[in-house]
């Protein structure tokens, strides 16, 4: 029996493979169609609203540039009615769970439930309503959120540019697609209808210039000084962090090479700080003073960094 058992097991694993390899295959549907009766224009003007909550929460063009509409198509014709919109909030809160999906959820789960809201509904009812709603989000969600999206049982899940698209343009992901996550949640009641890759060519600009510093900001946008103080004036206090060797990329190529192999050889950084290095220097003032070379003596401390470079 013993090698029967082993063959099975095999089996079981092969099948699992070629379950994970199919799952990765999954076609989408064209972006462009009209899906559940719901033009492409419309699906369009609902991603520009997602991408419009970045302005409306938090900035024009935030690092983290993850926008979320939340939208009701069945209360009536034309474009659909607008419930709630939410933006990465995690900067601004410390609540690391706060992606764009999640703080939109949680605003519109206040919207639907507040006594002198539009909608003034029973938590029970709220969770009812979630059904017949459709989020669009300008990037593909995690799978913290694609699960979250499941849980709520959305009618529908609308996404811009894809978790390939971001890998590609350099930003962390864990890595499995909202597609995989649906189809392991069969055991739920609500289906919810996932539309994918759409207007790309508008959300996939919001995500391309965080790491390529040859690539333009988008539109209304420009790249910010302010992260480049910042992350001086922590370096003084030995306060470097890794969210601050995030901000670095804006003003350098330290992200880059820190990417290649950690640790890089510190002659290799350029720390300047464009247009704002004098200011920085006055901002510390002179008992803080701080140039390139301190910084990047902070950094070798600690252990980003192989060497203490060549003062000149
Ligand atoms: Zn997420």
């Amino acid at each position: 029996m013993a090698p029967f058992k082993a063959l099975l097991q095999l089996s079981f694993l092969l099948t699992s493979s070629i379950a994970q390899v199919a799952a990765h295959q999954q076609p989408l549907a064209d972006s462009r169609l009209a899906i559940n009766g719901i033009q492409f224009a419309t699906r369009a003007y609902w991603m520009r609203v997602a991408n419009q909550a970045l302005s409306d929460l938090v900035s024009p063009c935030p690092f983290g540039a993850f926008g979320t509409a939340i939208v009701n198509h069945t209360s009536g014709e034309g474009l659909g009615e607008l419930v709630c919109i939410g933006a990465n909030s995690i900067g601004s809160t410390g609540n690391p769970t706060l992606h764009g999906e999640i703080a939109a959820i949680n605003n519109c789960t206040s919207v639907l439930t507040s006594p002198t809201g539009p909608y003034n509904l029973t938590a029970s009812q709220a969770q009812t309503a979630f059904k017949s709603l459709s989020l669009y989000t300008n990037a593909e969600s995690c799978p913290m959120c694609a699960s979250a999206i499941r849980w709520a049982g959305f009618k529908e899940y609308i996404y811009g540019t894809s978790i390939d698209t971001l890998i590609e343009k350099g930003w962390g992901q864990i890595r499995i697609a909202s597609a995989d996550v649906f189809a392991a949640s069969y055991d739920l009641s609500a289906a919810t209808r996932l539309m994918g890759e759409v207007l790309t060519n508008e959300t996939d600009p919001y995500f391309a210039w965080q790491y390529d510093p040859e690539y333009a900001c988008p539109a209304g946008c420009e790249r910010q000084m302010l992260p480049c103080l910042t992350v001086l004036m922590r370096a003084t206090q030995g306060l470097i962090t890794g969210h601050d060797l995030q901000l670095i990329s804006q003003i350098s190529n330290l992200q880059y090479l820190l990417e290649k192999k950690s640790p890089v050889d510190a002659n290799d950084v350029d720390l300047e700080c464009p247009g704002q290095h004098q200011s920085a220097k006055q901002g510390i003032g002179s008992e803080g003073y701080l140039d390139r070379y301190d910084l990047i003596e902070t950094l070798v401390n600690r252990s980003y960094l192989r060497s203490t470079p060549n003062r000149m």
